[in-house]
């Protein structure tokens, strides 16, 4: 299909509104990404038509749900290549599929003084997990540092792993700085010594063709609503052979195979990591997402989307008293700046009231903002349905703002 913006738009509903009088600027991407009509159509059409338990029922309604929901674990499969749909366990998002691996991974194979290996540019949902389990088990974090671009210390990896190294877990593309890591250089390296990695996608997912089997990632974790679909569902990919020999991460329904009071044996994957009822519809409805993304094509999107921060970019370093945070070489469409004198927050709340949606703060990133002493910034995330038009509208005020603290 080819890129054609205006019947894009015209696919998000939301899109076409006003905010106090504003045509709506939606530049808070990578908190998370407006939905397709599709999306939200199919679950109304299931909670009207079809909705029922799944796994469950012998009869039409809850065997409609079924399938649907093993069709949607099938669409993730070919979207990131996974062997097997089975590898595909169907979460709450990037942090329930995080906290998921520190917990059974972390259970079953760290011990006293191992050691896992996170990176300094993490969101807390990569961090504080790590923390908890080390916690629990005296175990120790390392951190492999970034550099004043925004960009991993790559050469540094090698000497932070030693043979207690259980585990690296960095993110593909940094929510605060835009940097897209060189993750496949870091699970080589990895590898090398036999550590497995983790890979937190959040960001990663919707900006570029993510292909696990190349990859060779170990755990590839992300959340539907970042990805143009509902909030409540996400994905964690694993290896089949990490998953076969993790413990089950909560007990409940559906992850059991056989129930006595001495004993419970578990249900086969990925069922093993699924208990209680599941977000079928939300699981569903990331089925219609990728189907949406795919009719687009994810090497489009990511070409738009590169345009688009590239003019974006361009334009923001001609603002004098702008400074940029995060100038990677390699970067998705996330762009954290400041302006000098005005806080953040000020800032952002001038632009709301022009119907500009742009993030402040932290961005759950406080390490990154330690690292370059400030306390947050302003961050505007693009999505492929955004355009240089609405970028303009947010240089202009900023070009306005920048003129009323600074003169
Ligand atoms: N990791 C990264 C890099 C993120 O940007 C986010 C959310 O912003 C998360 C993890 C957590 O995602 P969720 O809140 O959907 O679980």
């Amino acid at each position: 299909m080819s890129f054609d913006i205006k019947k894009i738009r015209a696919d998000f509903p939301i899109l076409n509104q006003k905010i106090y009088g504003n045509p709506l600027v939606y530049f808070d991407n990578a908190a998370t990404t407006q939905k397709p009509k599709s999306v939200i159509d199919v679950i109304t059409e299931y909670y009207q038509k079809y909705n029922a338990n799944v796994h469950r029922g012998n009869y039409f309604l809850s065997q409609k749900c079924t399938e649907a929901n093993e069709k949607a674990r099938k669409i993730v499969q070919n979207f990131i290549n996974a062997n097997y749909s089975h590898e595909i366990i169907f979460t709450r998002g990037t942090t329930d599929s995080i906290n998921l691996v520190a917990s059974s991974f972390g259970e079953k194979f760290i011990s006293c003084d191992d050691e896992i290996i996170i990176s300094e540019m993490e969101h807390h949902s990569n961090i504080v997990p790590w923390q908890l389990l080390c916690e629990r088990k005296k175990a120790k974090i390392k951190v492999l540092p970034f550099n004043d671009k925004g960009e991993l210390i790559i050469e540094k990896l090698e000497s932070l792993i030693s043979e207690r190294t259980k585990l690296i877990a960095v993110n593909h593309v940094s929510n605060s700085l835009g940097t897209i890591n060189p993750i496949k250089k870091i699970i080589e390296i990895a590898h090398s010594h036999n550590v497995p990695v983790l890979i937190d996608g959040a960001q990663g997912i919707q900006h570029q063709k993510v292909d696990v089997k190349d990859l060779d990632c170990d755990f590839y974790a992300f959340s539907g609503h970042k990805i143009y679909a509902p909030t409540g569902i996400g994905v964690l990919y694993g290896k089949e052979k990490w998953l076969e020999k993790m413990h089950p991460y909560q007990g409940g329904g559906e992850m059991i195979d056989n129930v006595t009071f001495k004993k419970s044996t578990y249900n086969k994957l990925p069922f093993k990591f699924e208990a209680g009822t599941p977000n079928y519809i939300g699981a569903i409805a990331l089925g219609k997402a990728i189907d949406y993304l795919n009719s687009i094509g994810i090497e489009n999107i990511a070409n738009y989307e590169k345009k688009l921060l590239k003019y974006a970019t361009e334009k923001l370093s001609q603002i004098e008293n702008l400074k940029i945070y995060g100038t990677a070489n390699n970067k998705a469409s996330v762009i954290s700046f400041l302006i000098k004198e005005i806080q953040p927050y000020d800032t952002g709340m001038i632009l709301d009231k022009f119907g500009i949606e742009v993030r402040t703060g932290h961005h759950c990133t406080q390490p990154i903002m330690k690292h370059f002493n400030i306390t947050g910034t302003i961050r505007a995330s693009f999505a492929f349905y955004n355009t240089k038009q609405e970028f303009d509208i947010l240089y202009d005020r900023l070009v306005e703002i920048n003129k009323m603290f600074n003169q």
